[in-house]
Formats: C-alpha cells, structure tokens, sequence
C-alpha cells in the first residue's frame, strides 16, 4: 500500500509498505484525510510529540477492509467509518474523573502514533464510529474539527442569543461562525486579516472586519453601544488577537480559547477583573462532543462543504503542504483523497 511517511522536516514522501497488521483491530481503507494546523506543526518540524517516520492524519473517514481476529463489534466490512484518534492513559486524575480528553499524556493516531494519511490503517475498534451511510465520506472528514467546536461551545456557560466574536476565519473560526449562527446569537462580529478568507465568509453572510484597515475594537465597541460582545471565540492564536480580546468582551462575557497559542501571548488581565470576564480553556473533545458531531455535520453538510477549499491526490502531498506553509495559497480546509474510489 502507499503511505504518506513525514520523514524530515519540511518533507513527506510517498512510501510503499505492507499493509498493517489488524489482529485486535479493524482495517480501515481511508477515503479522505483532513491536513490540520497541528499536521502542519509536526510537518514543519515543531510538534513536541510527533516523531518520523510517521504517518500523520488524525481527520480521516473510509471503509471497514476487514475485521481483526478476536475483535467483537457491530462494524461490518464496507461499513463507512470514522476515527475517534484520542487515546489515553486512563490511570491519571482526569482520566479517572471521565475526562479523558485532557488526560495528562493524550495521544493521537496521526501524531504520536501511525494514522490516516496512508491506503489503509488499523485501529482499535472502539476508536471507530458508523457513518449513516448518507452522509458522504468527504465532507464527514469535518466531524473531529466539529467536535472541537462542539465541545468548546459546551464549555461556554451564557446563553448564545446576545452578541458574539470570532477573531480568526481558518477553519476552526469558520466553523465557530456559521455554528454560532446556528446557536442564534443576536449579532457576529468576525475579525480576519487575509482577505480572501474573508470574502469566503462575506459570501457566506458573515460580517467580516479587517483588523488591519479598521481599529476592531473600535468597530466592535461602536456597534454595541460601547458594550462589546457576550461570547468571544478566538480562533486565531496570534498575540495580537490576545491583547485585543479582553477590549472587545465585555462585562461578565466568556472568552472561549479554541486555538492554541504558539508562544506565550500577553492579555490585559485588569479588564478581566474589572469586567468580571471569564477566559474558558478547551482542549479537543469528549467522546460525546465526536458523537454529536456526527449528526451536525450530516444535518449541515451544504453549508459546511464551504469550508472545504482544496481536495488533492495523495501524490501532490508534497506541494500541497509546502503551499500551507508558505501561506501563498488561499487555504481553507485541505483534504487530501486517497482511495479516490470509495
Ligand atoms: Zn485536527
Ligand atoms: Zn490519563
């Protein structure tokens, strides 16, 4: 089979390899893999964890090839899937408290361990959810950066019908945006530099202000009555976007940290006093958030197909990552495809 093996920094190849061993697991032959901003990273040579030779893709969806022997389960061979990539201790204080998903040595399939990015892949069979077959295997590779958003969403404790912020419109803040929406906020406030980002989400009804043309915070603060916003997603992990969120929530509001900050960035604390604002931490997602997930992106496969920008063979696997990091490209979410036919 071929398998896409990041073997150096700033380089992936194509390598052919015997087809994994599955026994106690289930054979996976995978349709589409997701390329993830922390894909990126391991790529890019900056992942703590992340070791080569790996195979990296933690997004992916296929079929069921073949069971493993001694595995009990409901899948059966041809069964559209997709991979739940968290494993966990289970032994820690947040393993034992049932919240695995911030357990104190997480690990991913795609990262810390082989996953997606190859023709075919093992995994445990309880990793492994049943797609409805309706749903179609393309825009299902969405659920895991949809569960992120779900859970992150769940964390947040006001109600969604007042006004709301995202700052950043990659992937995960056009998620948040169009599923804030969907929460029924009153008013969305969304904040991006690159302008063909924003005009993706123009085209998609969202109101998109360039931070660098306009002052934000001024714009925000000016549209709600000097209030500023209830809920504010930051999705972008800059140190600029940090020093302006604390400006742009107001009183009592909750600041939702969906994107994981390269370097240490500095926040204006006092308004966090002042404003009694609450900064909400959120880390991937529960097994019940993946679940869910299932269901909203098949209720909402239309509108969320805009956030797919790119579908490239694995062969170009190469220039396609080469292209994300040289930020040339107007990148949205990248599938690459690799069993075309599935
Ligand atoms: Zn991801
Ligand atoms: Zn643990």
């Amino acid at each position: 089979m071929k398998a896409l093996v990041w073997t150096d920094k700033n380089a992936v190849e194509i390598h052919e390899r015997d087809i994994p061993e599955y026994k106690n697991k289930v054979l996976i032959k995978v349709a589409y893999a997701g390329i993830c901003g922390s894909d990126v990273s391991v790529f890019m040579g900056k992942h703590p964890r992340a070791r080569t030779p790996l195979v990296m893709g933690h997004e992916f969806t296929g079929t069921v090839e073949a069971i493993g022997d001694g595995v009990e389960t409901p899948l059966n061979v041809g069964d559209h899937v997709v991979v739940n990539p968290l494993y966990y201790c289970g032994r820690c204080r947040a393993c034992l408290s049932g919240n695995a998903h911030v357990c104190r040595s997480l690990r991913l399939y795609g990262t810390d361990t082989d996953g997606g990015m190859a023709e075919y892949t093992a995994i445990p069979e309880k990793n492994i959810l049943k797609l409805p077959s309706e749903l179609p295997l393309k825009i299902a590779t969405l659920i895991e950066p949809v569960a992120v958003v779900i859970h992150g969403f769940r964390m947040i404790r006001k109600q969604f019908y007042g006004s709301a912020a995202v700052i950043g419109l990659g992937p995960m803040g056009l998620l948040s945006a169009l599923m804030l929406k969907d929460a029924g906020v009153s008013h969305l406030y969304c904040i991006e530099t690159n302008s063909e980002r924003a005009e993706r989400a123009r085209s998609l009804g969202l109101e998109v202000i360039d931070p660098v043309a306009c002052d934000s915070v001024e714009y925000i603060r000016n549209k709600t009555d000097g209030e500023g916003v209830d809920i504010l997603v930051e999705a972008s992990g800059s140190a600029a976007a940090a020093k302006s969120m604390t400006a742009i929530a107001g009183v009592r509001a909750e600041i939702l940290l969906l994107s994981v900050f390269k370097d240490a960035a500095s926040i204006d604390l006092r308004t966090v006093n002042f404003a009694e604002q609450t900064i909400i931490g959120s880390r991937v997602y529960t097994a019940v958030d993946f679940k869910d997930a299932i269901d909203y992106v098949k209720n909402n496969t239309e509108k969320l197909m805009h956030v797919i920008s790119h579908v490239r063979p694995l062969s170009d696997a190469q220039k396609t990552f080469d292209e994300i990091v040289s930020g040339k490209t107007n990148t949205m979410k990248v599938l690459l495809e690799i069993n075309p036919k599935l």
